[in-house]
């Protein structure tokens, strides 16, 4: 079923939501940067942009203000964050409506992103009175040796446009916490919900009282503003989100001035279906990881594994929910599938389909759907069952096209799942303990993401979240990805009244 419907001017609404949460209306409609919104392809931003002298100021500025909060003990920091927490509940309707309307997520979707930003604020907070060091034995007599975490400077944030404003939580939650100040990089696709996110901040900075000015700051700008974000001395770590191709430019950049990256690449995450699978069970998780965000999560299930002995229980199953899915309107329709975020998007996954179709393989959808907006692009999304992992399967399309593949042995199901360049998400479905143990150790999957009987997508703030490979080997979020935000100082006290060298080192001066 495709769903159609009528939407009154999306601009005209993300507009008043803009205005509602206080963003100054000049910084949204006196600029030269266009923003679109997928769900009808309509205008709904020209957005004022960041000279490259204005962002460099913003970045010095940024760095007086962490001197200053680096100073503010951690706890009382966590208070800011406890704040930008209540603003964000009070926020949640409307920011997660303008995620929609810039992203085209779903409206569940929009708002389980603001969810995860205030998920990731209360985190944060028990954080800021747990920010341990370690006590640390000495071979020394009356010594005591220990390790100290430090503020470590301006973090600067580049996020990509499918989750426009979780990844800057993630990242400014830890960072504000740790003492850190950050300045944000927005996608150019939704910077709207960025400035959104900023005033929602102040609102807790204002709140807050005496927070440093300049403390959190948005740069609305093309790659090249990225890339001053990158290069600049007083930006000691960038988290960048995005594209290997994006990733490999950024990398060597950071890594040629010795800056630290925290890198959040693509993904090709795979799925296996064992035989004892409850497939049931799998077909929900599967439908959910390949279909939902029309397929533009970096976690989506991008292929599938399936033993042949359960293949033709499960993938007649898989073929039906893709023949009846709804795709339509995010914003006043219960669609289950929003628009791909443009026609460059559309495009590309029109080329991987006809590319997988000269490899073998078979194709369930994939073709463009009429939702009453000429430029906004829907798409049926695309089962296709493939002879073999070939091609365009390799690669990461950002689009809803899952491959399907057949298997016998499990060790070369194994070998053909960490097969490819990216290592973030994957998963098993299976009841055989030796199955799913197997997939969760050293030699079974190699993403940074292993889940047994849940799929790819969909991961909580608690755990640290990031992958290996060409996915750039990041972590962020939850566990102790805060560490990367600190820096570590080993401290060793000498409290007797002798010198002592290490390892019996004697350096006896006259
Ligand atoms: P993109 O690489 O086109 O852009 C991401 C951001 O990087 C944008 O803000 C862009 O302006 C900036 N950028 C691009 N080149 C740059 C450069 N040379 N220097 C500095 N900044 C630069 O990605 P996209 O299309 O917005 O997002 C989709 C991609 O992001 C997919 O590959 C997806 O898998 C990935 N992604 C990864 C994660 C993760 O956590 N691993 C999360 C979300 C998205």
């Amino acid at each position: 079923m495709n769903i159609a419907a009528k939407t009154p001017s999306v601009a005209a609404e993300a507009a008043a939501i803009l205005e509602k949460l206080g963003v100054d209306k000049a910084l949204y409609t006196e600029g030269d940067m266009s923003s679109y919104s997928p769900v009808t392809g309509e205008k709904i931003g020209s957005l004022k942009t960041v000279s490259a002298d204005e962002a460099a100021k913003k970045i010095e500025k940024a760095h007086v203000a962490f001197r200053a909060w680096r100073l503010v003990p951690a706890p009382k920091r966590g208070e800011l964050v406890r704040l930008l927490g209540e603003e964000l509940r009070a926020a949640k309707d409307d920011l997660g409506r303008l995620v929609s309307i810039e992203a085209g997520k779903i409206r569940s979707e929009g708002l389980g992103e603001v969810q995860e930003m205030i998920d990731i604020c209360d985190f944060a907070v028990g954080l800021s009175r747990q920010l341990y060091g370690l006590t640390i034995a000495t071979e020394r007599p009356g010594h005591r040796m220990m390790e100290t975490w430090h503020p470590l400077g301006v973090v600067g944030i580049i996020s990509a446009f499918n989750f426009p404003v979780a990844v800057w939580s993630w990242n400014a939650a830890l960072a504000l916490i740790c003492g850190d100040a950050v300045i944000w990089k927005p996608s150019e696709k939704t910077p709207l919900t960025a400035l959104a996110s900023q005033v929602i901040l102040d609102r807790a900075l204002a709140r807050f009282g005496d927070a440093p000015e300049g403390l959190s700051q948005v740069l609305i700008g093309d790659r090249t503003i990225g890339e001053i974000l990158v290069d600049h001395p007083k930006v000691p770590l960038v988290s960048a989100t995005g594209s290997t191709r994006m990733g490999r430019e950024v990398g060597p950049r950071l890594a040629k001035r010795f800056a630290r990256a925290i890198l959040e690449l693509g993904g090709n995450n795979a799925g296996i279906v064992c035989p004892s699978a409850d497939l049931d069970m799998a077909l929900r998780a599967i439908a959910f990881g390949a279909m939902g965000t029309a397929g533009q999560r970096c976690t989506t299930l991008r292929r599938l594994f399936v033993h042949k002995s359960v293949y033709d229980q499960l993938v007649p199953r898989l073929k039906k929910a893709y023949q009846s899915v709804s795709v339509g309107d995010p914003l006043h329709s219960s669609a289950l599938v929003g628009p791909l975020i443009d026609k460059a998007a559309f495009d590309n996954m029109q080329k991987a389909i006809a590319e997988a179709k000269a490899h073998g393989g078979s194709v369930t959808g994939g073709e463009r759907i009429d939702v009453g907006y000429a430029d906004g692009y829907y798409a049926k999304p695309a089962l296709v069952e493939m002879p073999k992992q070939a091609g365009p399967v390799m690669e990461e399309t950002f689009a809803p096209i899952l491959y399907v593949m057949p298997y016998n042995d499990f060790d070369a199901v194994i070998d053909e799942h960490n097969a490819v360049a990216a290592g973030l998400s994957s998963s098993i479905f299976t009841r055989d303990m030796q199955e799913s143990e197997r997939f969760l150790a050293a030699d079974g999957s190699d993403c940074g993401i292993a889940n047994v009987n849940i799929g790819t997508s969909g991961a909580e703030i608690g755990g640290a979240f990031g992958g290996e490979k060409e996915t750039g080997g990041g972590r962020e979020s939850g566990s102790d990805a805060w560490r990367a935000y600190m820096r570590r100082a080993t401290n060793t006290v000498n409290y007797s009244k002798a010198l002592p060298l290490a390892q019996g080192v004697s350096f006896d001066i006259e």
